[in-house]
């Protein structure tokens, strides 16, 4: 009796291409991310990663690194250098990233020609794709597509294969129906997503907004937690509210290691006297990291006597390096930085803002998590926020723990708003006033917060997420049959 796989699609296959000085390819597995999360369900199903594989390569290269990669549970979808900059870092990444975090086009532009190109390619890397499914999928198969990137794919896999079992997961917000609307080729991405089984958001309001869409684009029957999309060659879809977690044992087991212990011991040195204040975001203009060094700023003035008693340590891991906007982003940051740095360093003292602009070894960042006596989130929108589940888990078994501050933007905020200080980050006095009432907090209240959150975090984890799709996938499945 063959046993079922669950086919993971996603844009990115979960290994590093690397050359050799011989010319040889080699695939480094990545960890973390989709691929800790997924870890526990090869107990109950085989499973297969499909995605692009990180380069181009020629038609010799190609056989070669399909071989390799199978070898580990991977298969490669082949796309050319111009399609992923048209599909991906086009279409994906400049029109539906933005949209999905209620970012419009600018006033005086509509879609322009570009985008009507990068659409076509959207479509055709979507084909690719389904194609690449069609060639691994088997009979009772589950299909696990990822997020905003592959969107059409439900409606191909769905035309090919009547029986497919096919779920759909954003890791992004999904926008009001109001900002959804704007989007030209709404219809056909939406119709695409009514043919699969399952479709799951991170928190309810996604869920919600998305079932607006419905009822403004169609006229589809639409219920609580479904819409019967029969009538348009799709299934009885199932919504489905399925919050990502993160692995707390990852991080509780990573405290534990001599090296992590010494280096919080040396962090705990070199900041003595002072409250860590900790930022960690990819440089993304939704994470708000202007808001939170202008929050910052406000705040040392207020309260300048502060000035030499805290640090903000900010980390901003380089993302979409070649796109203007990041580049525009990242100078804007970097005056905001000299800007806090000029009016409240001191010889004495030093500078109030550590800023980096580079990415840390895990052990690094547990580090620093666990050191932090404030973790600081302004994102003005965000699918959910891990970087808030991490700081949690990490300030376990403390005396006192840390206080976070969490935007109410971020999908985190639904799930950990009552372990948080919540904070508009467009509210900058707010914010302003937030890190003052986190650095003043008596430790009856921070223990209370961490509680709350701790509970949540270690209930509500990673493996937790996967194992739950896929049951919902299943009965979704199964309902199917028993209608039809
Ligand atoms: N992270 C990382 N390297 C770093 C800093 C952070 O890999 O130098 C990780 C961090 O541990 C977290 C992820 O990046 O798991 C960020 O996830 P989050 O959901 O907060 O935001 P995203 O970047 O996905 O929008």
């Amino acid at each position: 009796h063959r046993r079922q796989k669950v086919l993971v699609v996603a844009n990115r296959l979960p290994t590093k291409p690397k050359r050799d000085a011989d010319g040889n390819w080699t695939f480094e597995r990545c960890s973390g991310g989709l691929v800790s999360c997924l870890a526990g369900i090869r107990a109950k199903f085989d499973m297969v990663w499909l995605g692009w594989p990180g380069a181009d390569f020629n038609d010799v290269e190609k056989d070669i690194v399909a071989n390799e990669a199978m070898k580990q549970g991977c298969y490669p979808v082949f796309l050319r250098q111009n399609l992923i900059d048209e599909y991906y870092n086009g279409f994906a990444n400049n029109v539906l990233w933005p949209l999905f975090h209620y970012i419009m086009p600018p006033f005086d532009k509509g879609v322009n020609e570009c985008s009507t190109g990068q659409w076509e390619a959207y479509r055709k890397a979507n084909e690719i794709f389904t194609e690449a499914i069609l060639s691994v999928y088997e009979d009772d198969d589950y299909v696990w597509i990822h997020d905003y990137h592959l969107m059409l794919v439900p409606k191909f896999l769905r035309e090919a294969k009547p029986d497919c079992n096919i779920g759909w997961f954003l890791h992004t917000p999904f926008p009001s129906a109001e900002i959804y609307r704007t989007l030209p080729w709404r219809q056909e991405i939406i119709e695409s997503l009514l043919h699969a089984n399952l479709l799951g958001f991170h928190v309810y309001d996604y869920l919600r907004h998305f079932l607006s869409s419905c009822v403004q684009l169609t006229s589809l029957e639409i219920s609580a937690h479904s819409v019967d999309a029969t009538s348009i060659g799709g299934c009885i879809v199932t919504c489905a509210t399925v919050p990502i977690g993160i692995s707390p044992d990852e991080f509780l087991t990573g405290l534990q290691k001599p090296e992590v212990k010494q280096q919080i011991e040396q962090l705990h040195e070199q900041y003595a006297g002072r409250k860590v204040i900790l930022g960690i975001d990819r440089l993304d203009y939704m994470k708000g990291i202007p808001h939170k060094l202008m929050s910052f700023g406000r705040f040392l003035e207020n309260h300048p006597d502060w000035a030499d008693k805290c640090v903000l340590v900010q980390l901003a891991v380089p993302s979409r390096r070649d796109v203007p906007e990041y580049q525009r982003l990242q100078r804007q940051v970097h005056e905001l930085v000299g800007q806090i740095s000029g009016k409240h360093s001191s010889i004495a003292t030093g500078v109030p803002v550590i800023y980096m602009d580079s990415s840390m070894s895990p052990d690094d960042l547990s580090a620093l998590y666990n050191v932090a006596d404030v973790a600081l989130i302004t994102s003005l929108r965000d699918g959910m926020n891990l970087v808030s589940y991490e700081y949690i888990a990490c300030q376990h078994g403390k005396t006192v723990p840390g206080v976070l501050i969490l935007s109410e933007f971020a999908g985190a905020a639904q799930s950990l708003g009552a372990g948080s200080i919540r904070v508009n980050p467009w509210h900058l006095q707010d914010t302003a006033h937030a890190i003052y009432e986190a650095l003043m907090m008596g430790s009856e209240e921070r223990e209370a917060l961490h509680d709350y959150a701790f509970k949540y975090v270690s209930e509500h984890t990673a493996q937790k997420w996967a194992e739950t799709f896929l049951q919902c996938l299943q009965e979704a499945c199964s309902d199917l049959m028993e209608v039809t």
